[in-house]
C-alpha cells in the first residue's frame, strides 16, 4: 500500500565525517587535491594543514562519504605519500552545516608528525611554460606548480604554508593571485607561486662584487663556463659547482679544488636528447628515462663516457637537468630572439660552449 511507503528524506542519510591523512601530504598539492575530491563527489565541509598532517571534515550522504574516503589514497597527487587515512569520527546529521566546501587556515597545534617534503625536481608542464616565449614565465627560473618546485628548501616551519616559507616576502601579483585562488587552474594553493614580475630573481655576484640580473646574468654564466671558470650555483638543496663537462682543464681544477680525484660528477644537460649525443649509456631505455631528472641527486647506476672531451672518464652517470630550473637556465641560455621557442634550443645554447 502506497500509504505505508515512507520515502526516506535524503537527510536521514546525510553524515559528517572527520578524516585525518598523514604521510607526506603537506607541500605536494594535497589540500587542492581534496578539495576537487570533495567538489567530485558532492560532498561540503573543510580540510587544513596541521602537525599531523591533513585533517578534513566533510558532509554528505553515506554512499559518497565512502566513496571519496576510498578515492583518497589511489588517487593521491604525484609527490604525495600517503601512509594512512583514518576516520576519526562519524555522526549522523539532519541536514549539512556548511553550504560548499573550502581550505581553510592551518592548525598549527599538536604533535608534530608530518613529514617536510622534498624538493622536486621541474615538472614536464612548468618545462613547456618556461621555454615558451608567449608565456608570461618564459625563461623564468623559478618557476614551480602544485606538482614541482623547491619544498625543503623554503619551508622554515610546518604547516606547510608560504607565511611559514621563504616565500613570504614576496607578495603575489594579481595574475599569480588568480591561479592560487582558482581551484581549476594547475597552481590552485601552491605555496611557492611566483612569476617575474612578483617572484625572486637571479642575481650574479662576482668576485669584485659586481652584480648582474636575470638574461645578463645568464649570459655572463655562460661565458664564464665557455671560459673554463667554476661556478657556484646557488639553488634549491644548496649550491652546485658547475663546469663545462667538456673542458678539460676545468674538469681538472674543479677535482683538485674538491680533492675529487676519482669520485663522479654530474652531468648536466638540458634535455635527454642532448645527454644522449655526449654519453654512451649502458642503462636500456627505461632505466635511462628514470635516470632523467632525478628528484634527488642519488648516484645513479648507469656507467657512461664523456665521449666530446677531453677528459674521457669512466664514471657513474646521474643526468641532472632541471633538478633545478635556475641549473637548467645556465644549460638553456638567456632569451635570444630567433632561436625558436621550445627546448631544441636549450641544445644549441650548450653548444656553445668550447668542444
Ligand atoms: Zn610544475
Ligand atoms: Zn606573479
Amino acid at each position: 500500500m502506497d500509504a505505508l511507503v515512507i520515502k526516506r528524506p535524503e537527510s536521514m542519510n546525510c553524515a559528517a565525517r572527520r578524516l585525518r591523512v598523514l604521510g607526506a601530504v603537506q607541500g605536494v598539492g594535497f589540500r587542492p587535491y581534496i578539495y576537487r575530491l570533495a567538489q567530485q563527489y558532492g560532498l561540503v565541509g573543510w580540510v587544513l594543514n596541521d602537525g599531523e598532517g591533513v585533517f578534513i571534515h566533510v558532509e554528505g550522504c553515506l554512499q559518497q562519504l565512502h566513496a571519496f574516503t576510498q578515492a583518497i589514497e589511489p588517487n593521491q597527487p604525484v609527490l604525495a605519500r600517503v601512509r594512512e587515512v583514518r576516520v576519526v569520527q562519524e555522526h549522523m546529521l539532519a541536514q549539512p552545516a556548511y553550504a560548499s566546501f573550502g581550505i581553510v587556515s592551518s592548525v598549527g597545534v599538536g604533535r608534530k608528525e608530518t613529514v617536510v617534503p622534498a624538493d622536486s625536481h621541474v615538472c614536464e608542464d612548468c618545462l613547456v611554460e618556461m621555454f615558451s616565449s608567449v608565456d608570461r614565465r618564459y625563461r623564468y627560473p623559478f618557476i614551480n606548480c602544485t606538482n614541482c618546485g623547491p619544498r625543503f628548501s623554503l619551508i622554515r616551519a610546518l604547516p606547510y604554508d608560504r607565511t611559514q616559507t621563504t616565500m613570504t616576502g614576496f607578495a603575489m601579483c594579481a595574475h599569480c593571485l588568480r591561479e592560487y585562488e582558482d581551484p581549476g587552474d594547475r597552481r590552485f594553493h601552491a605555496q611557492p607561486n611566483a612569476c617575474p614580475a612578483c617572484g625572486p630573481q637571479l642575481t650574479l655576484t662576482g668576485p669584485t662584487g659586481d652584480v648582474e640580473q636575470g638574461d645578463a646574468a645568464v649570459a655572463t654564466v655562460i661565458e664564464a663556463l665557455a671560459a673554463g671558470k667554476i661556478v657556484a650555483i646557488k639553488s634549491i638543496g644548496g649550491f652546485h659547482l658547475a663546469a663545462n663537462a667538456r673542458d678539460g682543464a676545468a674538469v681538472d681544477l674543479l677535482r683538485r679544488r674538491k680533492r675529487r680525484d676519482a669520485k663522479p660528477f654530474a652531468i648536466m644537460t638540458a634535455t635527454l636528447e642532448s645527454a644522449r649525443r655526449y654519453v654512451q649509456c649502458d642503462a636500456h631505455e627505461g632505466e635511462f628515462a628514470v635516470l632523467a631528472r632525478p628528484a634527488h641527486r642519488a648516484a645513479s647506476q648507469a656507467a657512461a663516457r664523456v665521449t666530446d672531451s677531453d677528459c674521457t672518464w669512466q664514471s657513474e652517470f646521474g643526468r641532472d637537468a632541471g633538478i633545478s630550473t635556475a641549473s637548467l637556465s645556465f644549460a638553456a641560455g638567456p632569451s635570444t630572439p630567433g632561436l625558436g621557442d621550445d627546448q631544441r634550443q636549450c641544445v644549441r645554447a650548450s653548444d656553445r660552449l668550447p668542444q
